[in-house]
């Protein structure tokens, strides 16, 4: 008889499913890759900075040693810009490293993890891994995060809530939550439930949506916000993000981490991204012409989407539950990645990546075209 491995709950995982790559998507389709247009992963479409590039190269001659295990030289830069000690930085290896630290740290198996429909899916992966229950709450009639009823929900739960994750703005639906009603939702949160405040778009903030979390983690030893370079900054592929906490919850994730989770060159090139304000301001001036582009053709073709706050839109392509692959698979014919959100309970949405002018274009010159052949549509 075969011997059973593996857990029950680990089996039970879906999982993760990300953009699909260039290459695989040229091989499949026949597609010459530099024709291709990937606006799925909501990377930066000016690429990594120049800056971060030559500071790689510096470092390079180095990699035969170990990388430095606490990041000294990042978590000063970082003390300083966000004016708290190193010790209230966690680094990680991407943002999502600081989610799943900080599950691990604070919740285990039959334990309650709260988060929002609709929300990262990474939320209920870090959950799931640890043998936690993820309760989902119903979003709100946008589609966003119902904080009074999330509220509700970790209250009712008692002891047995042991974290709760929100995201401002929240990926795929680029929602936004009011920082007043942030503040409220952390000030009556008990504070045995350890709040995770992720703010991987965080720079692609207007002004006046702007506002200071760190705040709020100097008056709650159960907040942690987290915060990436793989977005704004232009770092994806070396997977790099950090935490920021009081130091009981910061000391709790760096007994858990890889002693070396976040590598040398990711380290040389997040200091000089952080650096490079030129960079992420042209970055934001970007996002803000390519969310119009994109939104004023949406209006103009008559096709609903979620105002978003983020480097991406949710568009809805159909009213029936196989719209959103039906006609991402008519844009990977025609040579364009965007990403299906049925994962997110969204099966009538696609999620676009805001790109280059010359990429969103050809984006919605697919879609046009799409939108015209009714069969398609059904
Ligand atoms: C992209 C993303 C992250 C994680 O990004 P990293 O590359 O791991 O830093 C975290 N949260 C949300 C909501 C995201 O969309």
């Amino acid at each position: 008889m075969a011997t059973k491995i593996g857990l029950d709950h680990v089996q039970a995982i879906a999982p993760y499913v990300g953009g699909r790559p260039i290459s695989e998507v040229a091989r499949e389709y026949g597609l010459d890759e530099s024709k291709i247009v990937k606006l799925a992963s909501n990377e930066n479409p000016l690429g990594i900075p120049e800056s971060a590039k030559q500071a790689m190269l510096k470092v390079a001659s180095e990699l035969g040693r170990y990388p430095d295990s606490n990041g000294f030289e990042l978590k000063q830069v970082l003390s300083n810009r966000l004016g708290v000690p190193e010790d209230w930085i966690t680094l990680g290896n991407g943002s999502n490293d600081i989610l799943e630290l900080t599950a691990r740290a604070v919740a285990h198996a039959g334990d309650a993890v709260v988060f929002s429909k609709h929300a990262f899916a990474v939320y209920p992966l870090a959950t799931q891994a640890i043998g936690a229950k993820a309760i989902e709450v119903l979003a709100d009639s946008n589609y966003g995060h119902d904080l009074p009823a999330m509220l509700r929900t970790i209250q009712s739960l008692g002891d047995q809530a042991k974290l709760v994750f929100i995201a401002n703005p929240n990926n795929p639906t680029g929602s936004y939550l009011q920082p007043d009603a942030i503040s409220s939702f952390i000030t009556q949160v008990p504070p045995h439930v350890v709040i995770v405040l992720d703010e991987a778009y965080n720079e692609y903030l207007s002004p006046e949506q702007r506002y200071d979390a760190i705040a709020w983690v100097r008056t709650h030893s159960n907040l942690i916000v987290s915060r990436s370079f793989s977005k704004a900054y232009g770092l994806a592929g070396l997977r790099i993000g950090y935490g920021i906490a009081q130091p009981t919850l910061t000391d709790l994730l760096n007994r858990i981490r890889q002693p070396f989770n976040v590598n040398s060159l990711a380290q040389a090139a997040a200091i000089a991204a952080l650096q490079d304000e030129a960079f992420l301001q042209k970055g934001y001036e970007l996002n803000k012409a390519g969310y119009a582009q994109l939104t004023e053709a949406f209006e103009r073709m008559k096709m609903p989407y979620l105002t978003s706050s983020g480097n991406f839109v949710l568009v809805k392509v159909g009213n029936d539950h196989h719209a959103g692959v039906r006609v991402n698979q008519e844009l990977l014919k025609r040579g364009v990645i965007v990403r299906p959100v049925g994962n997110y309970g969204l099966p009538q949405w696609l999620r676009i990546s805001i790109g280059l002018p010359q990429e969103n274009a050809a984006f919605l010159d697919a879609f046009a075209q799409i939108l015209k052949d009714e069969k398609v549509l059904a």
